[in-house]
């Protein structure tokens, strides 16, 4: 797909501005890179279509002093803030693992967040994933990373990635199989 095909493509449904566009471009482009085979670029644009409404928006400080993230994908609104003042290189790491959170949620999943729990689990998948496609000095969720690559000695790495991507359930079918293991 070329740029202006994407482009077209997420305009003809959401009315983002450059600064989206671009974002959503460099990081759908970095994804594919990396995860192609386990997630199409057709089916990046048609999540980032049905799970984010609005712009990126820019935050200038944090208010919410209970907040400790540099950026955050809401599910419930279809939003994603980034924090504004941000070095670019770790302003680009936040924005990809908040980007992962957008594309990986569908009706009932966000990723390995479900009705039966996960959340944690999905914290660590997914900042795993940032750092395959993005390494960097400065690490997130460290002992929920860990887990993750704990459990890739268990069970191979591309289902693990399958199951974040398309359906959090198949990794529970994997983990149920292997069970004798633990
Ligand atoms: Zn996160």
């Amino acid at each position: 797909m070329t740029r202006i095909e994407f482009e077209e493509k997420i305009l003809s449904k959401r009315n983002f501005n450059k600064k989206t566009l671009d974002l959503l471009w460099n990081a759908t482009q970095d994804t594919i890179k990396k995860f192609g085979k386990i997630i199409s670029e057709e089916e990046i644009v048609s999540r980032i279509i049905n799970n984010l409404r609005k712009n990126i928006i820019d935050k200038k400080e944090i208010i919410d002093r209970d907040v400790q993230s540099s950026g955050r994908y809401n599910l419930n609104e279809k939003t994603l803030w980034m924090l504004k003042k941000l070095p670019k290189e770790y302003y680009d790491k936040v924005f990809l693992h908040e980007f992962l959170h957008c594309i990986s949620s569908g009706e009932r999943y966000s990723g390995f967040a479900t009705e039966f729990g996960g959340a944690g689990l999905n914290e660590g998948i997914t900042e795993y994933l940032t750092q395959k496609i993005r390494p960097m000095d400065v690490k997130s969720y460290g002992i929920l990373v860990e887990i993750i690559e704990a459990l890739t000695t268990i069970i191979p790495e591309e289902k693990i990635i399958s199951a974040y991507f398309n359906d959090p359930l198949e990794l529970f079918d994997e983990l149920e199989e292997k069970r004798d293991q633990f």
